[in-house]
């Protein structure tokens, strides 16, 4: 049974095809610049030459319609008809409260995803984009939305809500949600299966670290807190985002400074974190090249980052009354050996302990803690399609 996963941005588009039979990637690919000059598709598949097709796309709808027919191209495609496609399933961010696990698209769901959409402005309305197309081009195929919020619907309400006038969340839903569900519930997933434990046994803290970051507790298999909240702003600092930070600096800076909403979402989402300390780059690459040769405000938003990502985890090892294992994935949390040991650096008082050489790794499944270590620290590698292709399969056998 293939799977065809979608993650549709404003003007980006990534997909996989995925056989469920043998969790086997058959194509993946990536859509850029639609709707602008210079529209490109690249598709990869094992074996053969990248292949591109560089051609105007108006609108996501004429992006999916060159993903199916790169998929199904005589030389450079993966599938003879369309019709090998058994299900889609769609990434969207935000689920709000009424789903707290992936669900197959009817009407009601379209009508509930058009809801959410005030909860999360920035990014739904292109996963909705996506979907409309999908439905126009494959109005047989089945369809899952995966959301990214679901998983952390199990979080009390403790945790959840924030301090602010009750009714705000009565009546505006306005609380913290939580975001990267699909990937901090896949990598537990996987550690419990890597360490032969049963996943309903485990605290865990898994540090989703990479453009955008986010930390979770998760207990006994069950996301009890996480870092990011009512939107992907709040938590640890990140390649352009804030992080937590004081609400009144918001009312100073419009009010003092004269920002508008729009230029204040600006300035918080896309010109601070480690790009606005550093002034160098949103890439942890770059920050650490400029900080090896002395840029003291690079080293400084590596520091912040770090100390950050450490007062999280042990917050949240207090947050479960105790720790087992500490999850590092994504992009920075896979690739960086250095922002791992830093970020560790200091809780050996609550048992973790990471071993230096054993470290040294990039992007594959590795305990990194030292023999003996109380809490044991993984690499695991996040796969967020695979987990999309899951459970939209799950859904659609059901
Ligand atoms: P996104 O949130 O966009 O999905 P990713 O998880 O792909 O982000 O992470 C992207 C980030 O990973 C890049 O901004 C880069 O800073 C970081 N990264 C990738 N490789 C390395 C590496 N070898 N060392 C340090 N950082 C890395």
């Amino acid at each position: 049974m293939n799977i065809l996963v979608i993650n549709c941005g404003s003007s980006s588009l990534k997909y996989q095809l995925i056989d469920m039979s043998k969790e086997e990637v058959l194509a993946k690919g990536l859509v850029e610049r639609i709707g602008i000059e210079g529209s490109i598709l690249t598709q990869k598949v094992e074996g053969k030459d990248k292949y591109v097709i560089e051609q105007k796309m108006n609108d996501h709808k004429d992006a999916i319609k060159l993903v199916l027919d790169a998929l199904v191209d005589k030389d450079n495609g993966v599938l003879k008809s369309m019709d090998e496609i058994s299900a889609v399933g769609h990434r969207v961010v935000h689920g709000g409260e009424k789903y707290s696990s992936s669900v197959l698209i009817d009407d009601e769901v379209m009508k509930y995803l058009d809801e959410c959409i005030k909860l999360a402005p920035l990014h739904n309305p292109p996963n909705l984009i996506g979907i409309e197309a999908c439905k126009d081009l494959m109005p047989n195929t089945p369809m899952a939305v995966v959301f990214d919020t679901a998983f952390h619907q199990t979080m009390p309400d403790k945790a959840f809500l924030y301090a602010l006038p009750y009714e705000l969340y009565k009546e505006h839903n306005i609380r913290k949600y939580g975001f990267h569900g699909t990937s901090h519930k896949y990598v537990s997933a996987k550690v419990a299966e890597v360490m032969g434990k049963d996943l309903s046994e485990l605290k865990i803290v898994t540090c989703h670290l990479g453009n955008g970051s986010s930390l979770t507790a998760i207990k006994n298999g069950k996301s009890i807190d996480t870092s990011m909240g009512f939107t992907p702003l709040e938590g640890v600092a990140m390649g352009t985002r804030t992080g937590d930070l004081d609400p009144a600096v918001v009312t100073f800076i419009m009010d003092e400074l004269g920002y508008t909403v729009e230029q204040t979402n600006e300035l918080l989402n896309k010109k601070s974190g480690v790009l606005g300390i550093s002034g160098v780059s949103s890439d942890f690459r770059d920050i650490e090249i400029a900080a090896e040769n002395g840029n003291a405000r690079a080293q400084l938003a590596l520091d912040i980052f770090q100390y950050r990502v450490r007062k999280y985890i042990g917050s949240y090892a207090a947050a479960m009354g105790g720790i087992d294992v500490v999850v590092f994935t994504a992009g920075v949390g896979e690739n960086d050996p250095v922002t791992r040991l830093k970020a560790c650096e200091g809780l050996e008082f609550i048992g973790i302990e990471i071993d230096p050489v054993k470290n040294n790794v990039r992007g594959k499944i590795t305990e990194v803690s030292k023999d003996g270590s109380k809490v044991k620290v993984f690499v695991i590698p996040t796969d967020e399609e695979m987990m999309i292709a899951k459970d939209t399969l799950e859904l659609v056998r059901k």
